[in-house]
């Protein structure tokens, strides 16, 4: 016998590369979605800004209405997907206020404005989901959140923006100049006409500060997030790399550190060479992973489509029927929590290994000179290889002289671990050195 369910109406706001996706399966899955939720979701509505733009899927046009506000008016369950701050966060409060849960992908809305409408909803006991927002359709906010809420996280390790994962990896496996691949990338419609905000780590930011507050329960400013992108990095770097058998990764890496005896912790989103043998070293392609590293569980890692439309619709899906069951259940539940509220530490505190590779002039005595610098900066070598690639040219040049006739070698120096202030101030020190021609590059070592 079929049960009779409760009906919630769903309010579904933008219908593009995701919201098109999320009202498709919700009129076709209906039945089942009903069973899993315990009550019939029925779309109410899909607010758009032009009804008759065309969609990437067949919707009833009887649906469609600019008027969100109404929309929300009457929704049991708002879906947010038209990005952006406004008018989403007004909208998403609109809905709070009239006793909806929400459902979001909007890392943007949430890295900037989380707090507050976590707090709009506690105060009606209102729940917000946003599996989504972190890493598309991988499951890495309900596992921090609920699997591992018995747990302690020490570090999260993410690939979580799949353009520059794609970038990073042709050049790595084809060899390719950055402008090429991301030149290709483009064409092919993986990256926007306008790439700053993956090139640049502004989108891995915004999802290192979402999945940082959750983690350590603790209110992440988007500021607080140490940004670096991966313009900089070439090919000469990428081929270093595998020859030590390493790999270079956009990498948002927030972790519990000590600062003075307080426990804080560390967010931070920049290109990191990593060992081939790390398990996030294997993620090619657009792909993302999240690796974390919890007190009891140990290594635990997440994997799969970091974007797209009908795989971050999965995701959304997801959390209309965990908002539907606790729709039904009632209850305000537990909402998001800052109470551990641990400061986040400036980048000069993060402790990490480096690899610097110097130009260095090819004469004695350059060695040791070197070696006094980084000791008297605490900064302790644990490798020093003398290579002839030289980064600055295409072609290596094995000894090519400078202006001063002496010939340049190629110094690639690992660290043990140090802190970042101990290192940049090491490297300023290398980079005025009269023995050293130019600070080739200076590149993290996670993972190890
Ligand atoms: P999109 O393709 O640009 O679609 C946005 C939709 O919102 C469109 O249907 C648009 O209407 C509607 N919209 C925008 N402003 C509106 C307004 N003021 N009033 C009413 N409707 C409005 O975006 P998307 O790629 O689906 O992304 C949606 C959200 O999911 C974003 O927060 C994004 O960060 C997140 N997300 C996306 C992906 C992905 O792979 N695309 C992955 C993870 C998370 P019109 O169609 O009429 O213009």
């Amino acid at each position: 016998m079929t049960p009779e369910y409760r009906r919630l109406r769903v309010a579904l706001l933008g219908a593009g590369a995701v919201g098109s996706q999320v009202a498709s399966l919700l009129l076709q899955h209906g039945d089942e979605l009903a069973d899993r939720a315990g009550a019939v979701l029925e779309l109410a509505g899909i607010a758009v800004r032009d009804v008759n733009a065309p969609r990437d899927v067949d919707l009833p046009a009887e649906l469609f209405t600019t008027d969100a506000e109404s929309l929300i008016v009457g929704a049991d369950i708002v879906i947010e997907l038209m990005g952006g701050i406004e008018p989403a966060r007004e909208y998403i409060l609109q809905a709070i206020g009239s006793g909806a849960d929400v459902v979001t992908a909007n890392k943007a809305l949430l890295a900037t404005h989380g707090p507050e409408l976590f707090e709009a909803a506690d105060q009606v006991g209102a729940s917000v989901h946003y599996e989504a927002a972190a890493a598309g359709a991988i499951p890495i906010i309900r596992p921090l959140r609920d699997s591992l809420a018995g747990d302690r996280i020490v570090r999260i390790m993410g690939i979580v923006n799949g353009t520059t994962n794609y970038i990073l990896d042709r050049m790595d496996t084809e060899g390719a100049d950055f402008a090429d691949v991301l030149a290709e990338a483009q064409r092919l419609g993986y990256a926007e006409a306008d790439p700053t905000a993956d090139v640049e780590s502004y989108d891995a930011a915004q999802k290192a500060a979402i999945l940082a507050s959750l983690a350590f329960h603790t209110a992440v400013p988007l500021e607080a997030v140490h940004r670096e992108g991966i313009t900089g990095v070439t090919k000469a770097m990428i081929d270093q790399a595998r020859d030590a058998d390493q790999v270079i990764k956009l990498l948002a890496v927030c972790e519990r550190i000590d600062v003075d005896g307080a426990e804080s912790i560390s967010v931070r989103v920049y290109p990191a060479l990593v060992s081939r043998t790390h398990p996030l070293a294997s993620v090619h392609g657009a792909h993302n992973a999240v690796f974390v590293e919890a007190e009891a569980a140990g290594d635990l890692m997440f994997y799969g489509a970091g974007a797209g439309g009908i795989q971050t619709a999965s995701a959304v899906l997801g959390d209309v029927v965990s908002a539907a069951r606790r729709h039904i259940a009632g209850g305000t539940g537990v909402g998001e929590s800052t109470r551990a509220n641990m400061p986040v530490a400036p980048i000069g505190h993060v402790v990490t290994r480096y690899q610097i590779t110097l130009e260095v002039d090819d004469q004695p005595g350059v060695l040791a000179t070197i070696a006094g610098i980084l000791s008297d900066g605490g900064v302790s070598v644990a490798t020093v290889v003398q290579t002839v690639v030289d980064l600055s040219t295409p072609v290596a040049e094995p000894g090519r002289s400078t202006g001063t006739g002496i010939p340049t070698a190629l110094l690639v120096i690992g660290t043990h671990r140090a802190t970042e202030q101990a290192l940049s101030d090491t490297v300023a020190r290398l980079a005025e050195s009269d023995v050293v021609e130019r600070v080739a590059s200076v590149l993290r070592v996670e993972g190890e």
